[in-house]
């Protein structure tokens, strides 16, 4: 169980997480929608403490992180972000490796896996995401989606509890972008846990166990994707709805 529990934040005197619930059970892919500005990418930054929070709790299984500095924080961010991996827009795979380094990087620095077992599941998890024969290259030479795809492995490769994605695919164009979402939706039918924010509708509504609607830092509505979609009980969620055109 992922569960946020009242989290507020606040940038100088702005606050833009103003009381935040969420919680994703295991194998739940949520999907987080809502206006620019309204505070998605800062909740998913406070998950594996990309983003600090003023108040409120973040429980990832059995570990809790408090609002407060200090040792304790410190130790349960690092256990958090074993178990959590996150996808940003922009892929920040590391530019002067080849695909496999990016993806061994981690296992082997991190969790301490032999760089021959790191080579085997990186391989297999290439595959995975249809980036198997591409092992060798350097990441400039993929086109944006392959770079994703290979982001995404290299995610994986740590074998974590969730992955969080921050609008993956609004760097796409149509063809990568459906390239992207078929990973996602095979990883969601695998039972992988996430909490993803994008604009991709069609992904929201045929994936998602679970959409929330933040708007202005707080969970305006949350619901399957069939209420949310065809019967959304708040204004904050018609005027979203209406605005992306669905
Ligand atoms: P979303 O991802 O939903 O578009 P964000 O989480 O990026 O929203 O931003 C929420 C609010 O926080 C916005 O008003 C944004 O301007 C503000 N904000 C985000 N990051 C920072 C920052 N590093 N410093 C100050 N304000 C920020
Ligand atoms: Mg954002």
């Amino acid at each position: 169980m992922i569960e946020l529990s009242n989290i507020v934040k606040r940038y100088h005197q702005q606050e833009v997480l103003r009381g935040v619930n969420l919680s994703v059970a295991d194998g739940e892919v949520c999907v987080l929608l809502g206006p620019s500005g309204g505070g998605k990418s800062t909740l998913l930054r406070t998950i594996n403490g990309l983003e600090t929070f003023d108040s409120g709790s973040i429980r990832v299984g059995d570990i809790t992180l408090g609002a407060s500095p200090g040792p304790e924080r410190n130790a349960a961010l690092s256990q958090i972000r074993r178990r959590v991996g996150m996808v940003f827009q922009q892929f920040n795979l590391f530019p002067h490796r080849s695909v496999l380094e990016n993806v061994i990087e981690a296992p082997v620095h991190v969790l301490g896996q032999s760089r021959d077992e790191a080579i085997e599941n990186a391989r297999r998890l290439l595959n995975r995401v249809g980036m198997g024969d591409k092992e060798s290259a350097r990441p400039g030479s993929l086109s944006g989606g392959q770079q994703q795809r290979v982001a995404i492995a290299r995610t994986l490769a740590m074998n974590p509890e969730a992955i969080l994605f921050d609008e993956p695919t609004s760097a796409l164009d149509p063809r990568t972008t459906s390239e992207v979402m078929g990973v996602m939706t095979d990883l969601a039918a695998s039972g992988q846990r996430m909490i993803v924010v994008t604009h991709a509708m069609s992904f929201a509504r045929s994936v998602a166990h679970q959409v929330h609607i933040l708007h202005a830092g707080q969970i305006a509505e949350s619901g399957p994707p069939d209420q949310i979609f065809s019967d959304p009980r708040t204004e904050v969620t018609r005027a979203f709805l209406a605005d992306v055109g669905d």
